[in-house]
């Protein structure tokens, strides 16, 4: 929104009677028509009511360096800004209290007019009451119809005066001695003695008036003490005395009883120092110097609205035109570190108030960081939770896999088993056989009467002798059968060997096979699974057996050796069959490899997968032609040792 540029010199000396340059009757009388229609538009127009420029003369009341004075500076100087960048801004200070008096003023006015003579403002802020004073006696002579805006006046000062012309227009604000002393009580209910402070000016007067007015209100909670117009030193020394049942509550002042100047905030930083007591105030500019807080408006949002007027007049809006609020927001304003010092309950301190000196807290200081770390700790837990979720899948599965490997380990038990029924059989037929004749045999000595007790007793311990031998093989058959849980027994390998030597002795018999057994000569102790290393070894047998089957006759050996080491044992299952080429060898162990007519190819994989399950190795060797050898190794358990088995 840029402001129409006027120029007063132009209305001034711009088209006159005196430049008009006439050069006939009709259009003299024409001519002369315009230029009188010009001049009563210059002369029926207020001289001073359109600025020659975007001009704004600031009028501070007292001096450049006051606290308040630089914060309602800046509020005006930012709103001016925002409009146009390149407003004009001329600040005065009248210097009050510290120079005062009639010839100070006709002083002051003199040198302003002379001043500003050739660049006149477009709007005057008037920044404090004395200002608008001076503003409201002056004006005429200094600015006649330029528009006045007013900051930093408060609403009791209107009120005491005649209302204000149309042209001077503001948002007063309250200076609110009364709901900072409400706030003080309010945080120390303890307190029994309020104590104000007030200075020796004329200023300090009109604040000490309101400041009593105020706290009359409070006179039947605490007893109230005013320290006006006193020496600061006095005033020191009484604040100095006071109990922690006292609150100190004052607007600092320019003047002390003694003369000394001071600006309210420096005053105010003296009585903090010195009181053993809380001490607020209602000024912004009193936040740092020791003052608890109270309740105020803020200079510079004050110093803002001034300059929002400004800009609206310069634009041209009539100042009767302005719709504005009837008095300036406050707000509470704290020092964190006071709320502190006087061990006021945090939460009693409204969400609202503005807060100057709060030492961020850990999260403000370290929310990057913070969020860096909760990142990484949920990153970590989200793998660590994918981590477990995929080792439990594995789990299952691999307990699925297990199942399945039992199953088919049992599975191809049942295989050989039908493979041996025919020598199974036999082997069982043969002991029955000969209890029965050996019982026939009794039968007819008894019946013939020739039976000697001695030849009795022979043939009983043979019949026993082979129903024995006929349960062994049942046992024996009933074991590797049988569906049994994986066990973890620690076992001597020898039994295994002669077991499975039993239990294939038939079959070898009926294929025409040596099969011979080399036991280690010590124990052999491992620990594991005994029937699935039966399985094993009857795998690798059955193998051999089948590898003769083309053998001469006289050829057709197997031998199983066991063969004790320090940390295992090593079993080889020899044959002297047809071998196995080279390639062969290379996919021995997988899974239905086969070269066998009615073979499955399972029976190596689940060797090796029982084998390794029990911690060992499982390796083949042969040269074509001349045969195959087959080793285990298994750890043995030694002592102080430890031997392993996997679920199968
Ligand atoms: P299958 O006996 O059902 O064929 P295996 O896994 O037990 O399954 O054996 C796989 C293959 O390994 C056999 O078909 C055979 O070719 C070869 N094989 C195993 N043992 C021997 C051996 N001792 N001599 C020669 N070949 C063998």
């Amino acid at each position: 929104m840029k402001p129409v540029r006027r120029n007063r010199s132009m209305r001034a000396g711009g088209i006159g009677p005196d430049r008009l340059h006439v050069r006939s009757g009709a259009a003299w009388i024409a001519c002369r028509g315009m230029a009188i229609g010009v001049l009563l538009l210059v002369l029926l127009h207020p001289v001073g009511a359109e600025p020659a420029r975007r001009h704004v003369l600031v009028l501070f009341e007292n001096n450049r360096l006051l606290p308040a004075n630089v914060l309602g500076d800046r509020g005006i100087t930012s709103a001016l800004a925002e409009v146009d960048r390149s407003t004009e801004i001329s600040t005065e200070f009248l210097d009050y209290p510290r120079f005062s008096g009639a010839a100070y003023g006709a002083t002051v006015t003199r040198f302003l007019k002379e001043k500003y003579a050739a660049r006149p403002p477009g709007v005057v802020i008037v920044a404090g009451d004395r200002a608008l004073d001076f503003a409201l006696n002056t004006r005429s002579e200094l600015f006649p119809h330029v528009p006045v805006v007013h900051v930093g006046v408060a609403r009791s000062y209107l009120a005491s005066g005649p209302p204000l012309p149309d042209d001077v227009v503001g948002v007063p604000f309250d200076r609110d001695f009364g709901g900072t002393i409400g706030q003080a009580l309010q945080w120390h209910p303890q307190a029994r003695h309020l104590v104000l402070i007030t200075g020796a000016s004329e200023h300090d007067r009109n604040w000490e008036e309101e400041l009593r007015r105020a706290a009359g209100r409070f006179e039947d909670r605490v007893s109230i003490e005013t320290l006006a117009g006193r020496p600061i030193a006095e005033v020191l020394k009484r604040v100095k005395e006071l109990g922690t049942d006292a609150v100190v509550v004052t607007p600092g002042f320019f003047r002390d009883g003694a003369g000394s100047l001071f600006t309210p905030a420096d005053s105010v930083r003296l009585i903090a120092q010195a009181a053993p007591a809380p001490v607020y105030g209602p000024f912004v500019t009193f936040i740092g110097t020791g003052v608890v807080g109270g309740w105020m408006t803020s200079f510079e949002s004050m110093g803002r609205e001034g300059g929002v007027i400004a800009n609206q007049l310069l634009a041209g809006q009539a100042p009767s035109a302005l719709r504005l609020p009837p008095v300036m927001p406050v707000a509470l304003h704290v020092d964190w570190r006071q709320i502190e010092r006087w061990g006021i309950d945090p939460a009693a301190v409204p969400a609202d108030a503005i807060v100057r000196f709060r030492s961020p807290g850990f999260w403000q200081t370290y929310s990057k960081e913070a969020i860096a770390v909760a990142l990484a700790f949920l990153l970590q837990s989200l793998l660590l939770t994918a981590l477990l979720v995929e080792r439990n899948r594995r789990r299952r599965a691999q307990s699925s896999v297990d199942r399945y490997r039992f199953e088919l380990a049992h599975a191809s038990r049942l295989a050989v088993a039908g493979e041996l029924t025919g020598s199974i059989a036999h082997e069982i037929n043969q002991p029955l056989a000969a209890i029965l004749s050996n019982a026939a045999a009794a039968e007819m000595m008894l019946e013939s009467g020739t039976a000697r007790p001695g030849e009795l007793k022979d043939i009983l311990a043979d019949i026993r002798r082979d129903d024995l031998r006929a349960s062994e093989v049942i046992r024996r058959l009933r074991a590797l059968l049988a569906k049994h849980e994986v066990e973890r027994q620690p076992f001597d390998l020898n039994e295994i060997l002669s077991d499975v030597i039993a239990l294939l002795g038939a079959e070898a018999r009926r294929r025409r096979i040596a099969l011979s057994a080399r036991p280690a000569s010590e124990t052999i102790t491992v620990v594991g699974d005994r029937i699935q290393l039966q399985q094993v070894l009857i795998n690798l047998i059955m193998n051999a057996m089948d590898a003769l089957a083309d053998t001469p006759e006289e050829q057709r050996n197997v031998t199983v050796s066991l063969e004790g080491a320090a940390t295992g044992a090593t079993i080889r299952v020899r044959d002297r069959g047809h071998g196995i080429t080279g390639d062969h060898l290379a996919k021995l162990f997988e899974s239905f490899f086969t070269t066998k007519r009615k073979g499955i190819g399972l029976g190596l994989s689940i060797a090796r997968t029982l084998v390794e399950a029990h911690g060992g190795t499982i390796a083949a060797e042969s040269v074509p032609g001349e045969g195959a050898v087959f080793t285990i190794w298994l750890p043995r358990v030694v002592p102080g040792g430890s031997a392993r088995i996997g679920a199968t």
